[in-house]
C-alpha cells in the first residue's frame, strides 16, 4: 500500500519523502490545481528539482492538474499536461474529461489518476473512466462508507486510492458550490474555496475575532479560542435561534483504525489531504503513516493503532479534533 503524501512546495515535497512517503502530489502556481493559495505551489524549476529529488529516493511525484476549465481557458490545462510530462512526473491527477483525453491523446505513456474531483463512487463511472481515458487509478471522494469503499474495490477496473487523513469536505467533490455562492469563486474552477482575496479578519478590543468571506460573517471566534481559515462549510451560522457549526465541525479525517480493512480490501494508496498545511503537518503526518504501514502484518486482525500515533496525528489535526466521516456510519 502505497503512502501518498502532500506537497505545497519544494520543502514540503523533500519532507514528505524523508519522511516516508511514496508518492508525494504537487501543482503549478496556476488555476490548473485544487489548491490555489497565493505562496503556494511549484514554479517550472522548483518542479524539476523535486521531481529529481523525489526521484533520487525512490519517490514519485503526481501532479494535480484537478480543476474544472471553461472553454476559454483549456489551453492553460493542456499546456499544463505537456509540462507534467516533459518534467518527468509520474501521474497526472485529474478531473475533467477534456483534460483526461488530451493527455490519454497527447501522452499515452503519462499515466492518468482520476481525481478526488472526478466524484466517482460507483464501478460503472471507473470503468467509463478507464475504457475511455485508460486510467491506472481513481481517487475515491470522501463521501463513501467503509463497506462501500470495500465493495468498490471488489469491481474496480483500476487501483484505488482512498483520503486517509487531513480536512474532510463534505460535500461531494468537484460539485460543492457554496464557495462560488459567496464570492463567485470555487476549488473547481478557481482552485481554491475561500479565495484569500475575499477573506477579511476583523480583531476586537476584548480579544475577540470575527472572520468574513466577501463581508458574509463565517465565524467569530473568542479571545484565545483557534481559528482555522474560514471556509463556508465549517462556519458557525444561526439557524433556529441557535448559533453553532451548521454544516460541519473544523474537524479532520483520520482512519489509521480502518488501515487493515483498507489494505485487506485492496486499496493501492492511501493519501494525507493538506498542500496548504506547513512543514511540520507534511513530517509528522508522512512519519506516522509510514510507521504504520510498515508495522502492518498478514494477520491484520490483531494489529491495533498505537496510542502515540493517534495523539501525534490529533495535534495536527484541525481543531485537534479526528473522526472517521462517512467511512463510518452507525446506521450502515
Ligand atoms: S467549501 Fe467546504 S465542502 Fe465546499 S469545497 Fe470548500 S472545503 Fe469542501
Amino acid at each position: 500500500m502505497q503512502l501518498v503524501c502532500p506537497a505545497g512546495n519544494l520543502p514540503a515535497l523533500q519532507a514528505a519523502v524523508d519522511a516516508g512517503a511514496d508518492a508525494v502530489y504537487a501543482g503549478f502556481r496556476d488555476q490548473t490545481n485544487a489548491r490555489a493559495f497565493p505562496g503556494l505551489n511549484f514554479s517550472d524549476a522548483e518542479l524539476r528539482a523535486g521531481i529529481r529529488y523525489a526521484h533520487a529516493k525512490g519517490a514519485r511525484v503526481y501532479l494535480a492538474l484537478n480543476t474544472y476549465p471553461d472553454s476559454a481557458r483549456l489551453a492553460l490545462w493542456h499546456a499544463a499536461v505537456d509540462k507534467a510530462a516533459e518534467l518527468g512526473a509520474d501521474a497526472i491527477i485529474a478531473a475533467e474529461m477534456a483534460v483526461l483525453d488530451y493527455a490519454a491523446r497527447t501522452h499515452p505513456s503519462l499515466p492518468r489518476h482520476l481525481s478526488v474531483q472526478g466524484s466517482a463512487t460507483t464501478e460503472p463511472a471507473l470503468r467509463y473512466a478507464f475504457e475511455r481515458f485508460g486510467i491506472a487509478r481513481a481517487v475515491l471522494p470522501r463521501v463513501l462508507s467503509i463497506q462501500q469503499v470495500e465493495r468498490l474495490c471488489e469491481r474496480s477496473p483500476v487501483a484505488i486510492e482512498v483520503f486517509a487523513f487531513g480536512s474532510l469536505c463534505i460535500m461531494v467533490e468537484g460539485r460543492c458550490q457554496l464557495s462560488s455562492y459567496v464570492t463567485g469563486a470555487s476549488p473547481n474552477r478557481h482552485g481554491v474555496c475561500s479565495p484569500a482575496k475575499f477573506v477579511r479578519w476583523d480583531e476586537f478590543d476584548d480579544g475577540s475575532r470575527t472572520a468574513r468571506l466577501n463581508e458574509v460573517l463565517i465565524d467569530r471566534f473568542q479571545p484565545a479560542e483557534p481559528a482555522g481559515y474560514p471556509t463556508v462549510c465549517k462556519g458557525r451560522f444561526e439557524v433556529g435561534g441557535e448559533v453553532f457549526h451548521a454544516l460541519e465541525e473544523p474537524t479532520s479525517l483520520n482512519t489509521l483504525e480502518l488501515l487493515p480493512r483498507l489494505a485487506q480490501a485492496g486499496v493501492a494508496a492511501v493519501k494525507i489531504e493538506g498542500r496548504q498545511r506547513g512543514l511540520a503537518y507534511v513530517r509528522g503526518v508522512a512519519r506516522t503513516w509510514r510507521a504504520a504501514i510498515d508495522s502492518l502484518r498478514p494477520d491484520a486482525a490483531a494489529w491495533q493503532p498505537r496510542p502515540e500515533w493517534q495523539q501525534s496525528l490529533s495535534a495536527h489535526a484541525e481543531g485537534h479534533q479526528t473522526t472517521l466521516g462517512p467511512y463510518h456510519r452507525a446506521w450502515h
